[in-house]
């Protein structure tokens, strides 16, 4: 793929008539300061795709869809990013500079390559159906359920076992060895020559967003087939690994619309659950499952997955990761448990979608799998596995990102375990538990992990000697009582830079003084009592200092993407909302520091 200089990909963004180009896609209406279209990306009868006049960007109101120029020509046309921006810099006469040290495209054009893999796909699909091996293989479908209509909606094939049988057929179709190769369906062989990629396998074809081929997938259905269970095709110019979702072409527009998506572990799994009407699932590619793919499901605004892996130990394992690389990312992750020996195919099969519906309603979140995952090998009776197990949790907990699931993740743990909650806060690694009350006046209070993060930030604040007045001023500098979501930690805070502008005294005892809640007051007394790392307390100021900024920063995000979600806001204000929302994202807080 060629590389462009930013400042050439910036020019030609800004060269880009986004009305005019949208135009030669889409009956594109003019409404006011505004232009309308029915949107390409969902099936509508009332437009709700549209275009500010001068904007760089569309989006829809319907589908969330949402992008400038070139992610149009990516999505709605089966274009590359290099292709589409290619072929906008043709349109809009911008000449593109390549980067230095990266040559122009090589390989095969791409269009060639997709040529290939509809050839390769129809070549499959009819070997099945038409020769006596294709039989062998039918037999095998048919033993799992799958009819003809089935095979032939999901383009299902079989590469032949015969080497080159396949070959010799696309090149009847002038297509030459070095574009099946671009296209993964043919391996160079060490010695010279070549061999079949795929080879006595049944196929899957696996779809862009747009339905053109770009790969396989395909299964053994003999035991003594070479390799393992899938083979998948390698990385392509247009296969990219670690993006790609089997299925998600069929679900992409219900997962669009219901913000959920249910992953399962083989191809008929996924394609069985789609044609009885669970269209929002996809198979990952086995254990290969990455932030890519989640990123890939986060674009379509996935909230919540449902996880139906196999129940043996690898697809226990499977699920862990899974689920912990969604978690995460805020996104909820519920966990279907199948019959054992069971998968969604057999369970179909024999209990039909009502019961399987069931299972998605009867399904268990992750801290509970994970919780009783992490204690198969520990005996959770004795106090020193139950602490271990408290701990492995904890700490897997703590590195995901939002705050509220941790928080409401810690006391569920606690719940679980049966351990008080402050019993959850005082084994974790790094917090002061200087918020925790002592046995005997155990209330209601819950662990905050806001209150910690304040805490913490006051407790550095407050008893660094000689260090406090260049640390105060970055806090001045920095952070606003906006900062806080502790309004104990908020009052003392304020207390204490209102005592610092104004030259005052700032020890612990006139600072209990100006304060007022009793609360706060005790947090302060509690602070004096705290023993403190000077050596390192300029690298944990600064540290927490950016955790502060930082959450302040996740939080007015979110706040925009709540108002953005709510359906409260006319089209203009959202419009104004993305941008505010883009813009965000694009300033992450830096500590100001004006104290050298
Ligand atoms: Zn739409």
């Amino acid at each position: 793929m060629p590389v462009y200089s930013k400042e050439s990909l910036e020019t030609l963004r800004q060269k880009i008539d986004l009305a005019d180009l949208l135009a030669s896609h889409l009956d594109l209406k003019k409404a006011g300061a505004a232009y309308k279209a029915l949107c390409p990306f969902h099936d509508e009868k009332t437009p709700s795709f549209t275009l500010q006049k001068g904007d760089t960007h569309y989006h829809c109101f319907g589908c969330g869809a949402h992008g400038d120029g070139i992610q149009f020509l990516m999505t709605h046309l089966k274009m590359g990013f290099s292709d589409a921006v290619d072929s906008l810099a043709q349109r809009y006469h911008v000449h593109l500079e390549h980067v230095e040290g990266t040559a122009e495209q090589k390989g095969p054009p791409k269009a060639l390559i997709k040529e290939a893999l509809e050839q390769a796909s129809r070549f499959y699909h009819f070997y099945l159906l038409h020769t006596p091996e294709g039989h062998a293989a039918l037999r095998y479908l048919y033993s799992r359920g799958l009819d003809l209509d089935f095979i032939r909606h999901f383009m299902i094939g079989l590469a032949p076992s015969t080497p080159h049988l396949f070959r010799k057929v696309m090149h009847g179709k002038a297509i030459s060895d070095e574009i099946m190769e671009a296209a993964g369906l043919l391996a160079a062989r060490e010695n010279g020559g070549w061999r079949d990629f795929f080879s006595d396998r049944i196929t899957f074809p696996i779809c862009d967003a747009t339905g053109a081929v770009i790969g396989f997938s395909a299964r053994k259905y003999k035991e003594e087939t070479f390799g393992g269970k899938y083979v998948n095709t390698s990385e392509t110019a247009l296969f990219k690994k670690s993006k790609v979702l089997f299925g998600l072409h069929h679900s992409r527009k219900r997962i669009a619309k219901e913000r959920k998506a249910l992953i399962v572990e083989g191809q008929i799994d996924a394609l069985r659950l789609i044609q009885v009407g669970f269209n929002i699932t996809v198979a990952g590619q086995g254990t290969a499952f990455g932030e890519g793919h989640v990123k890939e499901l986060m674009t379509l605004g996935v909230n919540l997955v449902y996880l139906s892996l196999d129940s043996d130990n690898a697809g226990n394992e499977a699920t862990s990761k899974i689920g912990d690389l969604f978690q995460k990312q805020g996104v909820e992750v519920r966990i279907v448990q199948m019959p054992a020996g069971m998968d969604p195919d057999s369970f179909l099969r024999e209990h039909g979608a009502n019961d399987f519906l069931k299972l998605l309603d009867e399904s268990i979140d992750y801290l509970t799998f994970i919780v009783s995952y992490q204690s198969r090998h520990l005996n959770v009776n004795s106090p020193a596995g139950k602490n271990e197990l408290i701990q492995l949790v904890t700490k897997q907990v703590r590195t995901w990102n939002h705050p509220v699931m941790v928080q409401e993740s810690l006391r569920k743990l606690a719940f679980l375990t049966q351990v008080s909650e402050e019993m959850i806060g005082a084994i974790q690694d790094h917090t002061p538990n200087i918020y925790i009350r002592k046995p005997g006046n155990i209330g209601l209070e819950t662990i905050d992990p806001d209150r910690i993060l304040e805490s913490d930030f006051l407790r550095w604040l407050l008893l660094t000697g000689e260090m406090q007045s260049r640390f105060s001023e970055l806090a001045k500098v920095n952070i606003t009582h906006k900062h806080f979501r502790s309004d104990v930690c908020r009052q003392i805070y304020s207390a204490f830079i209102e005592r610092f502008e104004k030259d005052q005294q700032r020890d612990l005892t006139s600072l209990m003084l100006a304060v007022e809640h009793p609360e706060a007051q005790k947090l302060i007394s509690d602070l004096t009592h705290k023993k403190i790392n000077r050596e390192k307390a300029e690298e944990h100021y600064a540290e927490t200092l950016q955790k502060m900024l930082d959450r302040h920063w996740m939080q007015q995000r979110e706040t925009v993407k709540m108002k953005i979600q709510s359906g409260q806001c006319s089209d203009e204000e959202l419009l104004l909302l993305l941008k505010e929302l883009d813009n965000l994202k694009n300033v992450q807080p830096k500590i100001i520091d004006s104290t050298h």
